[in-house]
């Protein structure tokens, strides 16, 4: 089997003096070899695609936290609604609010990151600063929804000083956001940074979840 459990056990370490947590990006790999890492101890997973995410929670243990990191359509929302445990990559607020719906109807409140625009790339999806406001300001009107942080990924580049410059900025977001609308609600407290490549760096600079697929199942392969 192709999981890595000396890396596993490793990053563990790592993010353990920042009490931050790990999500296991599993996408594209086979139950099995989530199971093998479930039987190591992890209990947050990540995935991508509807589909796949629906097909493999109806296969493995029901204590496994789902969090759905991919971009997400409006119209397949429905099929992860009844049993999601967060989704971090947010850009709109038509999205949140069918979101609220599908959530409404199983009379499940689910936490949710908004995704923010930090990268150089213009093909990475995400969030302005004008846009992130103008949604906060309609948070109310989604009881089944729980905002609780922001997500991003970083340029895709060696620069290193370019990447910490980047978490820098939104973790300066996130305080700004919490002291903004969240002071009375310890529930605003997740930043979704880092990934196999860049998560030391995330670390560093405030992350509360790393997203780390590669180090631990392998590279994947797209056929
Ligand atoms: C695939 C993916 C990851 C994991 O990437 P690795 O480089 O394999 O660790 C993290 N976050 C998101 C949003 C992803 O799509």
């Amino acid at each position: 089997m192709a999981v890595n459990l000396t890396a596993y056990q490793q990053v563990l370490q790592e993010l353990a003096p920042y009490h931050a947590r790990l999500v296991a990006v599993s996408k594209t790999k086979p139950v099995a070899d989530i199971e093998e890492l479930y039987g190591a101890g992890q209990r947050i997973f990540g995935e991508n695609y509807v589909q796949e995410l629906a097909e493999k929670a109806s296969l493995l243990p029901k204590d496994i936290q789902w969090h759905f990191i991919g971009h997400l359509q409006s119209n397949k929302v429905k099929y992860i609604a009844p049993f999601v445990s967060m989704i971090h990559g947010i850009d709109s607020f038509k999205l949140l609010q069918e979101i609220n719906k599908q959530a409404g109807k199983h009379n499940r409140v689910i936490d949710c990151l908004l995704q923010m625009h930090i990268a150089r790339e213009e093909t990475k999806f995400g969030l302005d600063e004008t846009e992130l406001f103008e949604l906060l300001e309609r948070r109310s009107e989604l009881p089944n929804i729980r905002i609780t942080g922001l997500m991003g990924m970083a340029s895709n580049t060696d620069d290193e000083t370019l990447i910490c410059k980047e978490f820098q900025g939104l973790k300066t977001l996130h305080d700004t956001v919490k002291a903004r609308y969240f002071t009375d609600t310890g529930t605003f407290r997740e930043l979704s940074t880092g990934m196999s490549g860049d998560y030391k760096l995330a670390l560093a600079e405030g992350s509360t979840l790393v997203r780390i697929g590669s180090l631990l199942f392998g590279a994947r392969n797209y056929a």
